[in-house]
């Protein structure tokens, strides 16, 4: 059986708490949300911190709710409770699409969005969705909060710009989108993603794409995002071939690398595929509850 070393472990009673604990017990400190990522690598000693600081009791971190046209996400909001809100799924219903497909619903129960974005897998499905919204993180420091752009809160494989002595305390989902979708392919159920990818759109009167979002999962894209795919469809029509033409793009500047997944030729392919779905499912909403914002 694989057990942790030994580490200590603290309850925090507030996000302040949770701040001073891990500014006092330094670097190897970690805080520890739903367990689900950072529990198993330190049973497989791919992490060893020495303090975990729980932040499972703070109450200020939960909750769903939508202020200043934004959908505001508290970091400890379960993947369960995510999928289980009516207002986050009419919103934004590329999160629902998102939540049905990670992992089952004991890790559902569980895992926390903010551990989610925090854990920064290159396969987290929640960090495409949010990157495709143009979310932003809240984090909070000794010296207050700032405001990160998803796009930027990605510096590498299992690293963000979250400091040591800092918590992921909100997400926040402007509401420009008229319609957004998110479709992935995994091995079996409930696995971690071949490919995903999700977009959200903003359409005019005309038809005409007026703002769009596209995260890729999984395939190597920088910051989770297809940027380029974005700059060829804005201002152009919603229909297939635009479509198709935004995920020949995707898949051609995204970096996949193959593993037990897949060859990267077959994750490239699924890039473009999956983006001109995303965008087809995305639109077709988009036009189900009238044109968007324009
Ligand atoms: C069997 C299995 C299958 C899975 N399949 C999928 C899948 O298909 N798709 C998918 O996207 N995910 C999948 N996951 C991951 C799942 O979504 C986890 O919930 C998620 O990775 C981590 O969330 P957590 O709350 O458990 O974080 P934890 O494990 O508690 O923490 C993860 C990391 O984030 C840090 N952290 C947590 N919260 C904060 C915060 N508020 N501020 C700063 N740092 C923080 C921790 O210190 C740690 O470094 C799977 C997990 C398992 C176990």
């Amino acid at each position: 059986m694989q057990v942790p070393a030994q580490f200590e472990y603290q309850r925090a009673r507030s996000v302040e708490h949770a701040i001073a604990l891990l500014a006092r017990h330094g670097p190897e400190t970690r805080v520890v949300a739903g367990g689900h990522s950072l529990i198993p690598m330190m049973k497989l000693r791919l992490a060893q911190p020495e303090m975990l600081i729980d932040i499972n009791d703070l109450t200020g971190l939960a909750g769903i709710d939508v202020a200043d046209g934004q959908l505001r996400l508290g970091a400890m909001v379960r993947h369960a409770e995510l999928l289980d809100s009516a207002q986050a799924g009419a919103l934004v219903p590329m999160l629902h699409d998102a939540e049905r497909v990670i992992a089952d619903p004991v890790v559902r129960n569980r895992g926390t969005i903010g551990g989610s974005v925090c854990q920064a897998d290159p396969s987290e499905d929640l960090s495409g969705a949010f990157s495709a919204l143009r979310a932003t993180a809240v984090i909070q420091g000794a010296d207050g909060t700032r405001e990160v752009a998803m796009r930027e809160f990605f510096t590498g494989p299992y690293e963000t710009v979250v400091a040591p002595a800092e918590l992921l305390v909100q997400l926040r989902i402007p509401l420009w989108s008229t319609g957004s979708a998110y479709v992935k392919v995994d091995r079996r159920s409930g696995d971690w993603a071949v490919a995903a990818a999700a977009a959200a759109v903003a359409l005019g009167v005309d038809g005409r794409v007026t703002e769009v979002g596209i995260g890729l999962t999984a395939v190597g894209a920088d910051g989770f995002v297809a940027a380029e795919a974005e700059d060829f469809l804005r201002g152009r029509q919603a229909n297939a071939e635009n479509f198709a033409a935004a995920g020949a793009i995707a898949a051609q500047h995204c970096r996949p690398s193959a593993d037990q997944r897949g060859p990267a030729d077959y994750k490239r392919h699924l890039a473009g595929e999956l983006t001109a779905r995303a965008l087809a499912g995305a639109a077709t909403r988009a036009l189900s509850v009238g044109v968007g914002v324009g």
